[in-house]
């Protein structure tokens, strides 16, 4: 890595962590549980005035704010060569009905932490800096999730995610404009430089490792599977065992070759079969069909199509073998996502920098930046989240861990700038 975006040139501007915990408070209270929760369904009322929150706010510290025809906000601080790109940061602050204070939120408020930082110190910026709320990634009230960062990517077309019903047959488009957040800027239309978001980890990794930030290389592949052995019933008794036609023995050696191909191929590929059907599931009769599931996943999508070869392949041979009738279908496949080299080396030296313990990791789940990552440079970065608990209202997180995410939000904003 080129030693001239070192450290030195992004300085020592840090974000004002309390300042950040304060507004993760505030905004808590919209939609506020009980429970310490947050319910705030995307193009709700509750939707409408965090939305109105972060205009204000954003306003606040000098910044521009709009909104695109997804309803999709956008936050800008000028650069002092304001006709590039924006470097752009971003995530939710819709939530679950039973959602945290943390998830999507701390990408948001993170990102006004940065704005705050580079206003309250002065520091310009060569390109515009800008702070993105997506609507609708939760896909909890309209599904499904990731749907504005999705049409802006180009995945979904813009009119089939404004004609997506919720459960009581209200449109998309309609509670966008309901809430006066349809904008005139054709959604996707925006640019961008670089994407970063910043996120709880909403899994187990980072805190069991003590690590303060993770990493994020990408988003593993995932490819689901039915499959179904189809044999003949007969009777336990009279069945002499040459003459079977005995489908979960079958199945059994075939979930045995799903743990082997997935050890073979480590080692970050996992393989799992967690769903079983045994006809007739009769102690006394041989069975005739086994239906179960398969799940493949792996960072990388050339070790998925491996595993899935390598399945197809032994499951055929066992199958053919047993003189079983064999059909495997393929129900699911999303691709794995690889974060940019240049925006992964910008978080790692940021943590590396400021002295944060971090470690390499990859998303389990889904965010804004999947999608993101196919129209610009994207990275991510993982704070931890106590117990990994997510999408629930006990969902916890420590101010100094989301400060440290900021910290390095921050860092690698200003590295990105300083390298494009
Ligand atoms: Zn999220």
């Amino acid at each position: 890595m080129s030693m001239q975006y070192a450290s030195g040139a992004v300085g020592n501007v840090t974000v004002n962590g309390v300042k950040l915990w304060d507004d993760i408070l505030e905004t808590a209270r919209f939609g506020g549980t009980p429970k310490g929760g947050i319910k705030r369904l995307a193009l709700t009322e509750e939707d409408r005035q965090v939305r109105d929150w972060f205009v204000r706010t954003c306003e606040a510290l000098g910044c521009t704010v709009s909104h695109d025809s997804m309803g999709n906000q956008f936050a800008r601080r000028p650069g002092t060569e304001d006709t590039l790109p924006p470097i752009t940061m971003g995530s939710h602050l819709d939530t679950q009905p039973t959602g945290g204070k943390f998830d999507g939120i701390v990408g948001v408020l993170g990102g006004l932490a940065v704005l705050r930082a580079l206003q309250e110190t002065g520091r310009e910026t060569r390109h515009p800096i800008e702070l993105i709320n997506w609507t609708n990634e939760e896909g909890s009230r309209f599904s499904p999730a990731m749907l504005s960062s999705g049409v802006f990517a180009g995945v979904f077309t813009e009119q089939e995610a404004l004609d997506t019903k919720d459960r009581e047959g209200v449109r998309l488009g309609d509670a966008l404009e309901g809430i006066g957040y349809r904008g005139a800027e054709v959604c996707g239309a925006h640019p961008v430089a670089a994407y970063f978001e910043l996120h709880i980890e909403q899994g187990p990794i980072l805190e069991v490792e003590h690590k303060t930030i993770g990493i994020v290389t990408g988003v593993q592949g995932m490819r689901w599977y039915e499959v179904t052995l189809t044999g003949r019933d007969s009777h336990a008794g009279s069945t002499p065992m040459r003459l079977r036609a005995d489908t979960l023995v079958t199945a059994a050696r075939m979930i045995d070759a799903v743990q082997t191909i997935a050890l073979e191929h480590g080692p970050d590929a996992v393989g799992t079969v967690g769903l079983i059907e045994n006809r007739p599931n009769s102690r006394n009769v041989v069975p005739g069909e086994v239906f179960f599931t398969v799940d493949f996943r792996d960072p990388d999508d050339s070790i998925v199509q491996k595993m899935e070869d390598a399945f197809y392949a032994q499951a055929s041979e066992l199958a053919e073998k047993a003189g079983l009738t064999l059909d495997i279908a393929r129900v699911w496949d999303t691709p794995a996502v690889q974060f940019d080299p240049e925006c992964v080396a910008s978080v790692t030296r940021a943590a590396d920098t400021l002295g944060y313990p971090a470690r390499r990791i990859v998303s389990g789940a889904g965010h804004d930046a999947t999608y993101m990552a196919q129209v610009a440079p994207t990275a991510m970065i993982f704070v931890p989240c106590a117990g990994g608990l997510s999408h629930n209202e006990e969902e916890s997180a420590e101010p100094d861990d989301v400060t440290a995410g900021a910290n390095v939000l921050l860092r690698a904003v200003l590295e990105t700038d300083m390298r494009l």
